[in-house]
Formats: C-alpha cells, structure tokens, sequence
C-alpha cells in the first residue's frame, strides 16, 4: 500500500502530517499518535462491537439448537452446557457495553469473548465428531468475526484466530481422534480462510488508520492559520467561550491581550510583501511562546492583529506579559525605515482582565482589550495598555 498526498508538501509541519508522509505499512505510527489512534478506534468502534455482540449470540443461540437437533446422543448435553457458559460470558460483556461502563476494558474483553467462542466452538465440534464426523465446524465464522465485525487491529485479529486454529487442531487429534486426511482438509480450508481474512482486516486498517490521520490533520488545518500556524479566529471564539463558562466555574480571571502591529501597511510597502509575511511568522512564534501553558491560547485574529488568552492570571501579570512581549519584539530589532515611531518593527498591545465570576460578560473583555489597544495607538504607538 502507499501513499500519494503531494499536497502535503504545502501543509505546514504537524504529527498527522508528518505521520502521513513518513507511512504507516507496518500499520504501527510514532509512539503518541498510536495511543491517540487506539482511543479514536475504541471509541469509533463502540457500536460495531455491539452489533458484532448481537450478531454472535444469534448465530451462538442457532448453533445450539442445531446441536440438539442433529446430535441424537447423550454427548449433546456436555455441548449445550459448554455454549450455555460462552452465552453467560457475552451476556456479561453485553452488559457492560449497554451500560458504556470501563470502556478502557472493550477491547481486551472483545479477544477474550472472541477466543472463549473459538474455543469453545472447537471443544462443541471436537464432541460431536465422536458422535458424528459429518458435523460442521463454525470456527471459520469465529475468525471472520475477529476480522471484520469486532473492531480489532490486525495484530489482535491475527492472534485470535491463529490461537482458535490451534486449539481446533488439538482437540480433533486429542479429543474426536478425527481421520488425518478429513483434519488436514479442514486445517487447510482454516488456513486459507484466516489469509483472506487477514487481507482484508490490513485493507481495512491501513484505510482507517489514513483515515485517522487525514481527519485530525483538516481539525488542525481548520482551527489554524497557515501563514504563522497560530489558532485563528474561529478557533478563538470556540475557545475563548469555553475557557469563559470554565473561569466561571473555578473562579479564576482571565486575560486578554490584542497585539497590533505598528505601521506594517508602511513595512509591506517598503520591504515586499513576502518580507511582511516572513515578518508575521516570527511575530507569531513570539506570541507562541507566550502562551506556553496548556490552557492559554496565541491566536491571528487577521492580517497583522494577534491576540493572546492567558488563563487564571492577575492584571498586574498580565501587563507584565505584554510588557515582555512587546520588548522582545523590539530586541528582534527589524529594520523598519517606513515607521514614525521607531527605527525597528514594533507593536501595541490593549490588554484586558476580567474574573468572569464577578459577573462581567464575555464581549466585554474583549470590547475593554480593543479599548486599550486603541488608546496604545493614539498615545503612539509601541506601548502597553491596561
Ligand atoms: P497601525 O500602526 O495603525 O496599525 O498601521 P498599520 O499600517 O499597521 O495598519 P493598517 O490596518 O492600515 O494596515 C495593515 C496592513 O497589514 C495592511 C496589509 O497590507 C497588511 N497585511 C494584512 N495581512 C497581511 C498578510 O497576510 N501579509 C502581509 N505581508 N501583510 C498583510
Ligand atoms: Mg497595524
Ligand atoms: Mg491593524
């Protein structure tokens, strides 16, 4: 299987991206993102294992009254009551999917169900071949189930199957003593049957797995700006309102400081406009490193406006922040020959801060930040307001 995303070139670094550069053959990705992958498919994958619930203790519960009408032998009873403990096991497990409780256990409990059925199976058939050698055996089915209808990765599929070959193989030597020929039939016909199989589930995986990364990497496109990578406005306005209502309820203040650029229509027109674009990349890698931790955010609101949400912060912090910023900035030192205001590349920055529990609305840090910003202009230009 390969990959062909040319346009990958033009995306900007990120592990999906890079993920889907690098391939995936040996269905396996770097470290973080297989652990963010299994999640997605436990949780994707919650109502194919109900359905596969449903499908199994039909087919188990047909079985069983196949059992009773073609077994005319006492030996029947021994293969009720085996099918009898398996349909208590999934019953079990049905119980915990309708309640969607230990979700975290799904998937080994689906191996577990899938090999009790294998097993088992192998043990009801190896019984009734001492009865009657024409019997069927249903572990095909067992392992088709692993494949395609359980949500398991090949890997999981694999093992599965393979183990219930085996155990299948022991008990018509151990326990039907079934003629060698008849066995080698059969393990064959298993044989070929788990390689279809197994193709298929690789299909399947490598496909969902692309499909993984391609999701995660347009959330990311979507939610960032692809000149300086920042969050842009329509991801800020999702995550100012949830930090807001969280900042409400912890009782924590918020900041929020607007960064204007200082006479950048003047840089464009001395300096070219890739020169202004290269200019808001560092700008943006800047604001980036100010907003470090987990819950703050930097964002591009558009053209040369930024804006960074600092959360659970004091005002006289958070002045110091902008303060921070906006001398790095001027250390950079980039020429700037077109500004009234100073030899080098500067900003404003309007800040506001807000405890949202003391009643104060979301518009209004926003509206007191664009404030300040306006009055760092008129006072001119490369200051700080609060
Ligand atoms: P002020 O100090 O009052 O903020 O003046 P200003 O020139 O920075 O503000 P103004 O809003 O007049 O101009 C903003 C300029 O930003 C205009 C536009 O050419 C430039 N700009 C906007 N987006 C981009 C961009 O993506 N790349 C580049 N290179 N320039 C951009
Ligand atoms: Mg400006
Ligand atoms: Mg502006």
């Amino acid at each position: 299987m390969s990959l062909s995303h040319a346009w990958l070139d033009d995306v900007r670094p990120t592990p999906y991206a890079d993920q889907l550069a690098l391939g995936f053959r040996l269905l396996r990705f770097s470290r973080p993102l297989e652990q963010e992958y299994r999640n997605y498919v436990r949780d994707d994958t919650f109502e194919l294992k109900r359905i596969a619930l449903v499908v199994g203790i039909l087919v188990w519960l047909a079985f069983a009254a196949f059992d009773f009408v073609l077994i005319k032998a006492p030996e029947v009873w021994w293969m009720l009551a085996i099918r009898l403990a398996v349909l208590v096991l999934l019953c079990l497990f049905g119980g915990l999917l309708i309640q969607r409780k230990h979700t975290y256990l799904l998937q080994p409990l689906s191996l577990v169900c899938l090999l009790a059925l294998g097993a088992s199976a192998s043990f009801v058939v190896g019984i009734a071949h001492r009865v009657d050698p024409s019997y069927p055996y249903e572990g095909l089915l067992v392992c088709m189930a692993a494949y395609f209808l359980a949500g398991l990765r090949l890997i999981e599929a694999l093992c599965c199957s393979l183990l219930v070959l085996l155990v299948y193989v022991c008990v018509e030597l151990l326990v039907a003593d079934l003629p060698v020929p008849r066995l080698i039939n059969n393990t064959l016909f298993l044989l070929f049957g788990n390689l279809m199989g197994a193709v298929g589930c690789y299909l399947l995986e490598f496909k969902s797995r692309e499909h993984f990364l391609i999701s995660r990497l347009m959330r990311v496109l979507a939610d960032h700006d692809s000149l300086t990578g920042l969050h842009n406005r329509r991801s800020f306005n999702r995550q100012f309102e949830r930090l807001w209502r969280q900042a409400q309820r912890e009782h924590r203040s918020l900041a929020l400081l607007l960064c204007d650029v200082d006479h950048f229509k003047a840089y464009n027109d001395h300096y070219g406009h890739q020169a202004g674009d290269n200019v808001l990349q560092r700008i943006g890698s800047l604001l980036q490193d100010a907003a470090r931790r987990p819950l703050d955010m930097a964002v591009r609101l558009g053209g040369e406006e930024f804006a960074v949400l600092l959360y659970d912060i004091g005002e006289a912090e958070a002045r110091h922040h902008g303060e921070a910023l906006r001398q790095t900035l001027q250390t950079l030192n980039i020429e700037h020959a077109g500004s009234d205001t100073a030899s080098m590349l500067t900003m404003s920055i309007g800040i506001s801060c807000i405890q949202p529990a003391a009643g104060g609305a979301l518009a209004q840090l926003y509206e007191h930040a664009d404030r300040a910003l306006y009055e760092a202009k008129a006072f001119g230009r490369n200051q700080v307001v609060a």
